[in-house]
C-alpha cells in the first residue's frame, strides 16, 4: 500500500496512516460572517475534518478572525490571484490553497517562485499547511502544450516547495473528466510516491449523476491506496452542503470494501452535465436553482454526447467552459453563453434556459 509522508493541519494529520480526511467547502459570500461560520460548523458537525472558504478581497481575508471565533472547524483558505491575501489569512486557518495556474495572471514581473517562496514562508510562519491546488480549467499557461499539462505543474511545483524546505503540503490534480483524474493522480503517484494527494472530481454536477461521476473518479484510486483526502463537489443548495461529506465518507465506505463504481453504475456516455459546486465568488444566489433548470430542461437530449458546462462566476466560468460543447456562465444580473470557445451573448437569467435548449436542440438536429 502506498505510504505517504505525513503533514499537518493544524491538530489533524494527513498521509502515513492516517484515515483519508473528508472536507468540504462553504459557498456562503466569506464576508457574510454568520453564514459563513454556521455552515463551516454544519459541515465539521456532518463530518468534515477540514472546512475551505474562499478569499478574494482583503474584506474576505478580514472576515476571518471572526469566522475563526465562531466555528471550531478547521479553515482552508482558497486563493485565487491575489495570493498575497495569505499573510492576512494565514493566522486564522490551518491551509492555505493556491492554483499554480493563477499565480500568472497578476505582477507578471514577479516570478511564480518568488511567489510560492512568499506564500511559503507565511505557511510556514503560521504553522500551515499548502495545498497546490492544479486544475484541469485553469492551467499554468507555459505547462499547457507539455502532454499531461496537470501533472507537469503539479511536479513542477512540489519539487520548487521540495527545494526552499517546505515538506507541509499535499497536491490536488482535478479535472471533471473522471477518466482524468485517475490518470493524472496515477501518475503523480508513481513519480510523487512520497506526496500526500487531496482527491477530487472538479464540477462534479448535482446529485444523484455527480456522485455516480465522483464514485467513478475516487474509488478507483483509493484501492490502490491513492489519495490522503478528499472532497466530493455537489452542486446543492448551501443547506444541503453535508450531502458532500456524505458522499465523501460512503465513497471511503465502499473503497474499504472493495465495492467500488463499475461502468453499468455510471451515468451512460450521453449528455454530459458539468455544473461548478458554487463558492463565495458565485454572482447570484440562483445559480444552484439555475442549474436544475437546466439540467431538468435538457432532459430530451439525455442520449446525445453533448457536453454543458454551468459555472458560477466569471472567475472560473470563461476559462471551465472552453472544452464543454456548451458553455454558461453567471455574472450578477446576466448569463454568458458559449458555443465552444466561441461567445454566442449575455441573456438574463429568465430567458437563458430557453437559448440553451435552442443551443442543444441545434446540435442534436445536426447530422454527424
Ligand atoms: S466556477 Fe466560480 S462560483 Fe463556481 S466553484 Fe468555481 S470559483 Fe466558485
Amino acid at each position: 500500500m502506498r505510504k505517504t509522508r505525513v503533514i499537518s493541519i493544524g491538530s489533524a494529520f494527513l498521509g502515513g496512516e492516517h484515515p483519508v480526511l473528508v472536507q468540504s467547502m462553504c459557498a456562503t459570500k466569506t464576508v457574510d460572517v454568520t453564514a459563513t461560520a454556521k455552515l463551516a460548523e454544519m459541515l465539521k458537525n456532518a463530518g468534515a475534518g477540514l472546512v475551505r472558504v474562499a478569499v478574494d478581497t482583503q474584506k474576505d481575508a478580514e472576515a476571518l478572525p471572526a469566522i475563526r471565533e465562531n466555528t471550531t472547524a478547521r479553515l482552508s483558505v482558497d486563493l485565487h490571484e491575489n495570493y498575497r491575501l495569505a499573510e492576512l489569512a494565514a493566522p486564522y486557518v490551518e491551509k492555505i490553497r493556491y492554483n499554480p495556474g493563477h499565480l500568472h495572471h497578476g505582477e507578471t514581473k514577479v516570478s511564480w517562485q518568488d511567489k510560492v517562496k512568499r506564500l511559503a514562508d507565511t505557511a510556514g510562519e503560521h504553522r500551515c499547511a499548502l495545498r497546490i491546488g492544479v486544475n484541469c480549467g485553469s492551467l499554468d499557461p507555459a505547462r499547457k502544450n507539455d502532454g499531461l499539462p496537470m501533472l507537469a505543474s503539479t511536479l513542477e511545483h512540489a519539487d520548487f516547495l521540495d527545494s526552499i524546505g517546505f515538506i507541509n503540503y499535499c497536491v490536488s490534480l482535478k479535472s471533471s473528466d473522471p477518466a482524468m483524474v485517475i490518470h493524472a493522480n496515477e501518475e503523480f503517484s508513481r513519480r510523487r510516491p512520497d506526496v500526500p494527494i487531496h482527491l477530487g472530481l472538479t464540477e462534479a454536477g448535482i446529485p444523484p449523476e455527480a456522485v455516480l461521476k465522483s464514485r467513478a473518479a475516487l474509488e478507483p484510486l483509493l484501492v490502490q491506496g491513492i489519495g490522503d483526502t478528499l472532497r466530493v463537489s455537489l452542486t446543492v443548495p448551501n443547506h444541503r452542503k453535508h450531502e458532500e461529506v456524505e458522499a465523501g465518507f460512503m465513497i471511503l465506505k465502499n473503497a474499504a470494501a472493495g465495492t467500488i463504481a463499475v461502468p453499468s453504475d455510471l451515468p451512460q456516455h450521453g449528455l454530459n452535465l458539468i455544473s461548478c459546486p458554487s463558492c463565495a465568488r458565485v454572482e447570484n444566489d440562483r445559480f444552484v436553482e439555475l442549474a436544475v433548470k437546466i439540467r431538468d430542461a435538457v432532459q430530451f437530449a439525455a442520449d446525445f454526447p453533448i457536453s454543458i458546462a454551468v459555472m458560477g462566476c466569471r472567475v472560473n466560468g470563461p476559462g471551465e467552459t472552453d472544452h464543454a460543447d456548451i458553455g454558461v456562465w453567471c455574472g450578477a444580473n446576466h448569463v454568458n453563453l458559449k458555443r465552444g470557445t466561441t461567445p454566442l451573448g449575455t441573456y438574463s437569467y429568465e430567458d437563458i434556459v430557453e437559448k440553451i435548449v435552442l443551443e442543444v436542440r441545434r446540435r442534436t438536429t445536426l447530422p454527424s
